[in-house]
C-alpha cells in the first residue's frame, strides 16, 4: 500500500462504487489503475485532498459516473485543488492530468451530502459522517450493501483541534467491514494542547527578538488552525498563497468549523497579504507569516525563505509531516532547499518541527476500531511498516485483518 492516489472500488452484485480517485504528486503526477470491465456508477468522496480527489475529473471522462457523493465543502474545497494541479503542471511543462472542461463536466454528476443524513442508492444506505481531517471530509457508511454493512473512514483525526470537532465515531454503528487508513498506524502524536503552547512560546520568543517566523502550513486546514491558534501574539500575523482563498471559502461555511467565530475573529486580525509590497513589509517588522506550501515545495513560504535565508534571528516552524524528498524534509536533515532553478540555497534560519498532524495515531485507530468491533479491518492509505504495525496489533487483539497491496481484491461476502 501507499500514501497516494487513493482508489478503491466496492464490487456489488449489479454494479460497483468507487471510493475516492486521488493522485500522487511529486515531481510528477502518478494517477490510479481504473477498473475497466464493471460497470461503476457512483463514486463517493472522502475530502478534497489530492490523493483522493485529483483524478475525479479524469476517471468521470473514462467510467461516466452517475452520481459523484461528498459534502457540498469537499466539493468545493477540490475543485480549488484540481485547478490548481493543471496550473501547477502547465508550469513545470509536465503532461496536464485533466483540463478545465473535464472538471466542469464531473461538477454536473456531483450530488452534495449532508454529515448525518443517509442516502438511498439502490437499496443501499449511505451516510456521511464528520471525520475531522479537514474542514468536509468525511467518513462513509454504508448499509444493506448487498448484505453487508461497512464503513471506510477516508483520512480521519479522532480529536479536536482549533479549527475542528474531533471524528464523530461515537454515531456509528456495530459494523461488518472497517476500511481504516494507517498514515501513522505506527506511533502516537505529543498531546495537542502541549504541543500548542510549546509553538505559541518558540514563535513568541522568535518575535521578541525581532526576528520573522514562516510558518509553512498546508492552505487547506492547517492555515486556518494556525491562523486560530496565533489570534493572540502580539505581533502581526500574515496570511499568504492558497491559504487565503480556502480561507475565504471556509468563511462561507460555518457548520464545518468548530467556532466559527474564532475563525472569523482570527482572520479578520490576520493581515492578508495582497501583492509583492505587502511581502517586503511583512518581512521588514517581527512578524508571523503562514504561508503554503506545507513542504516547502514552492508557494510564497519558499520566496520568504530565500529572502530571509542568512537571518539567524528569524526561524521556519513547519507544522506538518514532511514527505522524503521534499524541501521540507531537506531543510530539516540537511539545511538547505532546492528553488525553482534547481539551486542549492543554504539556509541559516532557525528551523522547528512541530507535529500538527491531521490523522489519527496508532492508539486512536485502536480505540475507533474497539469501538466499531468491526469482524473484517481492511488497513490502508500507509506506508508499508506503519500498515502492518497497526495491523499487526489488531491481529493480537483477535480481529480479522487484511493489508492490500495496489490491485488486491478481497472477498468480503459474509461466509468468507
Ligand atoms: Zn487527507
Ligand atoms: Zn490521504
Amino acid at each position: 500500500m501507499e500514501v497516494g492516489r487513493s482508489c478503491i472500488e466496492l464490487n456489488l452484485k449489479d454494479y460497483s462504487i468507487l471510493l475516492d480517485c486521488g493522485v500522487k504528486v511529486n515531481r510528477t503526477v502518478e494517477v490510479p489503475n481504473l477498473p475497466e470491465q464493471r460497470e461503476v456508477k457512483y463514486l463517493f468522496l472522502s475530502h478534497a485532498h489530492l490523493d483522493h480527489s485529483g483524478f475525479v475529473p479524469r476517471a468521470n471522462e473514462k467510467l461516466g459516473f452517475e452520481s459523484i457523493y461528498a459534502t457540498e465543502l469537499t466539493f468545493e474545497t477540490s475543485h480549488i485543488l484540481q485547478k490548481d494541479l493543471i496550473k501547477v503542471a502547465e508550469k513545470r511543462n509536465t503532461p496536464l492530468p485533466y483540463t478545465y472542461d473535464s472538471i466542469d463536466q464531473s461538477v454536473g454528476k456531483e450530488v452534495f451530502l449532508e454529515y448525518n443524513k443517509s442516502v438511498e442508492i439502490e437499496g443501499c444506505v449511505a451516510t456521511l459522517f464528520d471525520a475531522g481531517h479537514i474542514p468536509g471530509s468525511s467518513m462513509i457508511l454504508f448499509e444493506n450493501l448487498d448484505d453487508l454493512s461497512l464503513m471506510y473512514t477516508g483520512d480521519i483525526k479522532l480529536i479536536e483541534t482549533q479549527l475542528q470537532r474531533p471524528a464523530a465515531i461515537n454515531k456509528l454503528p456495530k459494523i461488518d467491514v472497517l476500511i481504516t487508513e494507517s498514515t501513522y498506524g505506527d506511533r502516537t502524536h505529543p498531546n495537542r494542547k502541549t504541543l500548542e503552547q510549546e509553538f505559541i512560546d518558540k514563535v513568541i520568543t522568535i518575535l521578541d527578538k525581532g526576528g520573522n517566523v514562516i510558518v509553512p502550513a498546508f492552505a487547506v486546514g492547517r492555515a486556518q488552525e494556525m491562523m486560530i491558534l496565533l489570534r493572540d501574539v502580539p505581533y502581526p500575523v500574515y496570511l499568504d498563497g492558497m491559504a487565503r482563498d480556502i480561507t475565504r471559502l471556509y468563511l462561507q461555511y460555518p457548520s464545518y468549523i468548530k467556532d466559527y467565530n474564532l475563525l472569523k475573529k482570527a482572520a479578520s486580525a490576520a493581515n492578508w497579504i495582497r501583492d509583492e509590497r505587502d511581502r517586503k513589509k511583512a518581512i521588514r517588522e517581527a512578524s508571523v507569516i503562514i504561508t503554503p506550501a506545507g513542504m516547502l515545495n514552492g508557494g510564497p513560504a519558499l520566496s520568504y525563505i530565500k529572502k530571509l535565508r542568512n537571518d539567524k534571528k528569524s526561524a521556519v516552524f513547519l507544522t506538518g509531516y514532511q514527505v522524503e524528498h521534499t524541501n521540507g524534509r531537506l531543510l530539516l536533515e540537511e539545511g538547505y532547499v532546492i528553488d525553482e532553478k534547481n539551486s542549492k540555497i543554504n539556509v541559516k534560519m532557525q528551523v522547528g518541527f512541530f507535529d500538527f498532524s491531521a490523522h489519527a495515531g496508532k492508539n486512536s485507530l485502536k480505540r475507533m476500531v474497539q469501538k466499531l468491533k468491526p469482524e473484517k479491518i481492511i488497513v490502508v492509505h500507509g506506508e508499508e511498516e506503519k500498515s502492518m504495525s497497526l495491523a499487526n496489533d489488531l491481529i493480537d487483539s483477535g480481529y480479522k485483518v487484511y493489508v492490500p497491496k495496489v490491485g488486491d481484491s478481497i472477498n468480503l461476502s459474509k461466509n468468507d
